[in-house]
């Protein structure tokens, strides 16, 4: 038979080219990874055999070596097939746990075609080589076929029943490699001269690494672990196939200050140190680097190891890490969650793990989900709803509360503080809305609306009578992200005639500690527009100065917790009368927050603080509350 050989050599071609993306890829050391090797490598070496088979056809070569290519070709061609429909098993992460009946239908065909392939030397059934040394086809040879068939079905009905556990981009994959392959497997049976079926296979299997071997999608690039949303959609998978799961998170506080420390290769090296000593305690492909300092490994039986599993990991980190030049100790915190028992689907493990990167570091390492105090999702919702009507119904209020001046002995200026009362909640706390607020966005829609109150209160003029020189706002950091966050500020002041003397715009200190570009040049446009600025909630734990020498800020408000200290704690005492005077040679004036007692306020005083609010003077009060109230104490105080 004249075969035609070059399809054969275009297949070898694009099998080279698939076998060098394929090794310098990055790659994550997974089941599914293996599986796809298994395949490319069978498929390129019965590509190879292919030709061998060709160039072996001439009557000089011997019977054994013609006998011997055939066979092998056989054996690497019909196991593609098979490695194809593992590879699909893999794909659904689904493979384990399988019952037996399955097993025998994945493994059966598999194995009665190799029998009768190795066999077919002496029995003739599948292949054989006539009296001239030529290549026949045996009797039983369509059932080479039909096997090849059956696991290419079996993919299909796989795909097709685990859909839901899949994306889009798979199933029309597995699609796509079933469909070519057929093709070629009809053409190259109906003309068994036009070797055709390689070439067929080349172009699936590359299709397949360019469709579904995107490692950079799954992996996070510098632990080679697979990457957080790669953890959610394989949670969803076991959610979805009723597996039950466990994932241990293990959190390390640590690693952000040793990487400061020591500098960018080094954190590469230990991270992925730390991701390879993690893969010890599971399947490959079960480990996932969250970022912010957390990793996760996910278990799927042997439930009672993991808290073995935990104790050892904690004993490995706090007995000497190499690190640069330095043995050091780390510590670590672990979070289990058992699914479905404790989370029933992803969202609530990503919330689970978001909560617990909140919590810092106690004597407690191992914390159970029952431990952690999940932010109830339901009530999220209801509060986003409560947000939404008081904005449709404009039922937010203002409130303000009085500053008090040490030097001017009268109230001199006010917070606006937002209050949301809703018909179905109750109050609901800033402490609570706000957040819920920035993440939705509606913090925009807020912000202003705040603003424009405390415009057009500014604007009746009766705070300014009663020697209110200016209105404190709070200000989020999400709007201080916005590009026409100055512009709109500017005409809401220019519809009201207000003078930007007359506004003071809070920034917590948290916010400014990271201050990104857009934020900076917003506080520094605003500031040169004549607006003042005050830091927020200074003491709350950030030792970066930047922020205070680099910021316009004219006021430093101190954190009521610390102010609260003032009275009975001498450290505080002095922590507080150095903050003062440092303040004041940096010419900013100090703003003491959460004065509650007479003692408190005598003490402030004594420590020289420019400014003092708190409940003692006053709660935040309704406008007309706050005017009658401002009034009758600057009266009052001013007399005597
Ligand atoms: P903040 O800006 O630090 O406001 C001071 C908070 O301390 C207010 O809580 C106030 O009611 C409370 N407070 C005042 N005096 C005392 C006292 O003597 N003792 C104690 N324990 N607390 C006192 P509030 O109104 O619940 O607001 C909490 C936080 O919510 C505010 O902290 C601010 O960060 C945020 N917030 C409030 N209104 C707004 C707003 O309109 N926009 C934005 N972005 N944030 C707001
Ligand atoms: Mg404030
Ligand atoms: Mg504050």
């Amino acid at each position: 038979m004249n075969y035609i050989v070059h399809y054969d050599i275009c297949a070898l071609v694009l099998y080279a080219v698939t076998i060098v993306v394929f090794c310098i890829r990055k790659r994550v050391p997974c089941r599914r990874n293996k599986a796809f090797g298994f395949m490319l490598g069978t498929a390129a070496v019965s590509c190879v055999l292919d030709l061998l088979c060709v160039f072996t056809t001439s009557e000089t070569v011997g019977r054994f070596l013609k006998m011997l290519c055939h066979v092998s070709y056989y054996v690497t061609h019909n196991l593609i097939t098979f490695a194809f429909m593992i590879y699909v098993l893999f794909l659904t992460d689904n493979f384990s746990g399988r019952t037996k009946g399955f097993k025998a239908a994945l493994y059966a065909p598999i194995s009665v075609d190799l029998i009768l392939i190795l066999t077919s030397p002496f029995t003739k059934w599948i292949i054989y080589l006539d009296d001239g040394g030529a290549y026949t086809r045996g009797p039983l040879q369509p059932v080479c076929y039909i096997i090849s068939v059956y696991y290419l079905l079996f993919g299909v009905v796989y795909t097709l029943r685990n859909r839901r556990m899949i994306s889009t981009q798979v199933v029309v994959s597995i699609m796509g490699f079933v469909g070519m392959t057929c093709v070629a497997v009809v053409i190259q049976f109906f003309n068994p001269h036009l070797l055709v079926e390689c070439f067929g296979g080349a172009l699936c299997i590359m299709l397949v690494m360019f469709m579904l071997q995107n490692q950079d999608d799954i992996m996070d690039s510098v632990t080679k672990m697979l990457n957080r949303s790669t953890f959610a959609n394989n949670c969803m998978i076991n959610f979805s196939a009723d597996n039950a799961f466990a994932v241990l998170l293990i959190k390390i506080p640590d690693f952000t200050l040793l990487m400061k420390t020591f500098g960018g290769r080094f954190s590469n090296n230990l991270l992925r140190s730390f991701s390879e000593y993690l893969y010890s305690f599971v399947n490959l492909g079960d480990g996932y680097y969250l970022e912010d300092e957390c990793f996760a490994l996910t278990f799927f039986r042997d439930y009672d190891r993991i808290d073995g599993i935990y104790r050892e990991i904690d004993a490995r980190l706090s007995s000497d890490w190499k690190i640069g030049a330095v043995d050091t100790v780390i510590s670590a915190m672990f979070l289990r969650i058992d699914c479905p028992a404790d989370a029933s689907d992803v969202e609530t493990v990503m919330d689970f793990i978001e909560q617990f990167k909140q919590y810092s570091f106690s004597d407690k390492k191992l914390y159970y989900a029952e431990n952690i105090n999940l932010y109830d999702r339901k009530r999220r919702f209801d509060v986003e709803r409560a947000i939404e009507r008081a904005l449709k119904n404009k039922t937010f209020k203002v409130y303000y509360q009085p500053v008090f001046g040490s030097e001017e002995n009268k109230i001199v200026s006010c917070e606006a503080l937002l209050r949301l009362m809703d018909d179905e909640l109750g109050n609901i706390p800033p402490s609570e809305f706000i957040p819920i607020a920035e993440q939705n966005g509606s913090i925009m829609k807020i912000g202003r609306f705040v603003f424009e109150e405390a415009c057009r209160f500014i604007r009746k003029g009766y705070a300014a009578l009663l020697g209110i020189e200016y209105v404190q706002v709070n200000l989020s950091v999400v709007q201080c992200m916005q590009s026409d966050l100055t512009e709109n500020f500017v005409n809401i002041m220019d519809r009201y005639k207000i003078d930007p003397s007359q506004i003071c715009l809070e920034i917590t200190e948290t916010s400014a500690a990271y201050t990104p570009h857009i934020m900076e040049q917003n506080i520094k446009q605003l500031s040169a527009i004549g607006i003042k600025f005050a830091l927020d909630d200074y003491g709350t734990g950030y030792s970066n100065m930047n922020y205070l020498l680099n910021l316009p800020f004219k006021y430093i408000k101190l954190e009521k917790e610390i102010t609260g200290k003032a009275l009975n704690n001498e450290k505080a005492r002095i922590a507080i009368e150095s903050t003062v005077a440092m303040i004041k040679k940096l010419n900013m004036k100090i703003v003491a927050e959460g004065a509650e007692t007479a003692e408190q306020v005598e003490t402030l005083l004594e420590m020289k603080c420019d400014y003092i609010q708190g409940v003692y003077f006053s709660e935040p009060l309704a406008e007309k509350d706050f005017l009658k109230w401002a009034e009758s104490f600057n009266a009052i105080n001013l007399k005597v």
